[in-house]
């Protein structure tokens, strides 16, 4: 049950490229557990022949910065982590011309799993199940779950993104407002990033950005559009020729304490309640995608065994 699918979700709007970082109050063990588990499995969908589907592709990653970085914690789970060496990052910048010297560069290889490919894939899987049903629909907060035909032995998962800000009145979910440019253009299949634009090669397209901004304006600003545009020309000059497919904005649901992964139960008017929050995943939910649904999973696995265990004892 949701308010809107594919291609009208803020998943639908990102590159999917793999690049994780710390949420909130989540620690670091736990983000790579999610971080490590997503890299894997999009490992195995690029190995078991099902790229072209999920649409996942392996891409080399150049990233420079201005500022001095220390190694990231998931250097490890990339393959063939290196910091650039000095002279590389001279020539880099002299290249580029940013307005401040690359003090740090890092290359790499990982995955970028286009949410749009991946979600119509798991949604034809679905549809073959007889049992699976969508249906669109807002629950605008948790007593409307009240008004849903179900019994306490049902469990409702909630992965709203930034829907759950008012779903859970949780005031710690922020909108953290993204535009991008959508082009086609041939020859580019790395990922570049610096402090001012990143470029994202997917298999139909090309995704430049970006904005980092605390709103809630889904309107295209031609100012961050012209500012996107110009930084990522500076990079690569001939994307001045590329052909425009769409400029875009998406809200990334930033939790200022983390992703929320918990189960919350209440007493409606129709019996017990229970919710699992599965939200609150910033910029990096198509990085930890799959290692949340693993702890969703688990979560769902010793409630079920509660479950029957209180059942028993009655
Ligand atoms: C420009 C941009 C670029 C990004 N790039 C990357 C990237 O390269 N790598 C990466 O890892 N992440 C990236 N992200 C972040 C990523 O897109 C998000 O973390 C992710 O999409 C969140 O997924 P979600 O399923 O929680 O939310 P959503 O995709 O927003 O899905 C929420 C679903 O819940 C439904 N819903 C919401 N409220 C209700 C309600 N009250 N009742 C019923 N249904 C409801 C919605 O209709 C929707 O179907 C990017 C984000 C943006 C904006």
């Amino acid at each position: 049950m949701a308010e809107d699918y594919s291609p009208n979700t803020t998943s639908n709007i990102a590159a999917g490229l793999w690049g994780p970082y710390l949420l909130g109050q989540n620690a670091e063990k736990l983000c790579r557990t999610w971080a490590q588990a997503t890299h894997d499995y999009f490992h195995s969908l690029w190995i078991g022949g099902q790229a072209d589907q999920c649409g996942i592709c392996l891409v080399p990653v150049l990233e420079v910065s201005g500022h001095h970085e220390p190694t990231p914690w998931w250097h490890d789970i990339v393959f063939g982590f290196q910091r650039l060496s000095p002279e590389s990052l001279q020539q880099l910048t002299n290249e580029h011309k940013p307005i401040k010297d690359y003090a740090t560069g890092f290359t790499y290889s990982t995955f970028t799993c286009e949410p749009t490919k991946l979600m119509n894939f798991y949604h034809h899987v679905l549809m073959m199940q007889t049992n699976v049903s969508f249906h669109k629909k807002k629950l605008s907060t948790m007593k409307c779950v009240d008004n849903l035909d179900t019994d306490e032995n049902t469990l409702i998962i909630n992965c709203f993104g930034l829907g759950a800000k008012t779903f859970s009145d949780d005031p710690d979910l922020t909108p953290i407002r993204g535009q991008v440019r959508k082009i086609e253009t041939p020859g580019i299949f790395h990922s570049f990033s610096n402090d001012y634009c990143y470029i994202i090669p997917n298999t139909d397209s090309i995704t430049l950005g970006g904005t980092k901004q605390y709103s809630t304006d889904t309107r295209v600003c031609p100012l961050d559009r012209n500012s996107i545009r110009k930084n990522c020309e500076m990079v690569v000059p001939s994307l001045q020729h590329a052909t425009l497919v769409k400029d875009v904005v998406g809200l990334r649901p930033l939790r200022s304490t983390g992703v929320r992964l918990q189960m919350e139960s209440f007493h409606g008017f129709s019996g017990r309640k229970t919710i699992l929050h599965n939200y609150g995943h910033g910029g990096a939910g198509i990085s930890l995608a799959w290692g949340c649904a693993g702890a969703v999973v688990q979560l769902i696995e010793q409630w079920e065994n509660n479950f029957e265990d209180v059942q028993s004892k009655l």
